[in-house]
């Protein structure tokens, strides 16, 4: 079914940064299939995990102990300073999780229509419950009726929380990003996430992240919240996680960690043999590596270089970014980029209709980085809007 609209390249093979097509033609991956191959294309030890665990054991079901999922489990409650997990295989199954857990947590609270603050440009993912939590039309419209309990507020707006909990007493949960990344890499400000922690500690609410697209150590953290003094009552993650492979987490902390009772939620393929192996050596890969830090320090390095480059040029209206999450917002539609920047032989992609979104893997060289920057910049030089 044509649920996209394809650029006319197809790749056949990657190996580190780099991508290759039918043409023989060469390309910097400055995308990771959207924040994905987080440790890049053919990664040995990645590589090595998946086709050793296909030899052993793929899937068993939840019906049975399952070893690599404990031991994962243990490794990311560990790494997140959270309790326990669900395992998915995909962000919007993640999500889903962790509404189900909000809604359960509050008919155990005695609230019989359990409502969850959602904010204004988010993304959540395509299942029914997940695009009623998106806050963006294009993704719900044909798709009504939408799922209800969901109360929308402005992002990076304080005060809009405490307006909706004075006059909705069955509000229960905040799901947020920690930044936006679908609608272009919108950065709150730095007293938005932990004031949110704390509206939640007051009104006796749940606190989920969406972690999705900045855990995993993209954000030069391994998970975004960790930029600030507090934990998330639940965070939900996929993407970088498998590095490719489909597997979605939903880890929570505390009463929620504790609200799911056996028969409640469950899953055929979730946190099955070969998707835990696979994250399992993702997340030793970006220990073993220091890939966290160097997150942070090329996040740095990029955003340094587009900045000088780009800063003056007349059609750049912001230039932002947290380790390997960057914007360059322009101040005109540029969706003509995508397939330009092909051209000079770099991915990138175009998000929200006028910002180049660069999501490059964690393991990029400094020679790389500088020509993500030169290329971007050769990219935006060339923009010449009608
Ligand atoms: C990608 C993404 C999702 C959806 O994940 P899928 O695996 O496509 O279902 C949800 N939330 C955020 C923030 C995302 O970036």
């Amino acid at each position: 079914m044509r649920t996209y609209s394809p650029l006319p390249v197809t790749f056949t093979h990657g190996s580190g940064c780099w991508l290759w097509d039918t043409k023989g033609n060469k390309y910097l991956d400055a995308l990771c299939g959207i924040a994905v191959t987080g440790l890049g294309h053919a990664h040995p030890a990645i590589s090595e995990a998946i086709c050793g665990q296909a030899k052993r054991l793929l899937h068993t079901s939840n019906l049975f102990e399952i070893d690599l999922q404990k031991q994962l489990a243990e490794k990311l409650t560990a790494l997140a300073g959270m309790d326990n997990v669900f395992f998915s295989n995909s962000g919007a199954e993640a999500n889903e999780a962790a509404i189900k857990i909000a809604r359960l947590h509050g008919h155990n609270k005695g609230i019989k229509q359990p409502a969850i603050i959602v904010t204004e440009n988010s993304f959540h993912g395509r299942t029914l419950a997940t695009l009623s939590a998106t806050g963006n039309r294009k993704v719900q419209a044909g798709f009504e009726p939408l799922v209800t309990g969901f109360s929308r507020a402005p992002y990076n707006n304080v005060d809009a929380l405490h307006t909706i909990a004075s006059h909705d007493k069955n509000i229960v949960a905040v799901l947020v990003e920690p930044l936006q990344g679908e609608s272009g890499i919108n950065i709150p400000d730095e007293t938005y996430l932990p004031a949110i922690r704390e509206i939640c500690n007051e009104y006796g609410w749940l606190m989920i992240l969406d972690e999705i697209q900045t855990g995993m150590g993209r954000s030069g953290k391994w998970f975004a919240f960790q930029h600030y003094n507090f934990t998330p009552d639940i965070m939900t993650l996929a993407k970088a996680l498998g590095n490719g492979v489909p597997i979605g987490a939903c880890l929570a902390k505390g009463e929620a960690a504790r609200t799911f009772q056996p028969g409640n939620h469950g899953t055929t393929f979730g946190g099955n043999p070969l998707a835990c192996r696979t994250a399992l050596a993702v997340i030793e890969a970006i220990e073993h590596n220091g890939l966290v830090e160097r997150a942070r320090l090329l996040g740095n390095r990029i955003l340094t270089g587009l900045k000088q480059n780009l800063s003056s040029h007349p059609h750049v209206k912001d230039i932002r970014g947290k380790g390997l999450l960057i914007a360059v917002e322009l101040d005109s539609p540029c969706k003509e980029l995508a397939q330009r920047a092909l051209d000079i032989g770099i991915v990138v992609n175009i998000a929200n209709e006028n910002r180049i979104r660069l999501l490059p893997p964690l393991i990029l060289s400094d020679d790389e980085a500088d020509m993500i920057v030169t290329k971007v910049s050769e990219l935006v030089s060339g923009f010449n809007p009608k």
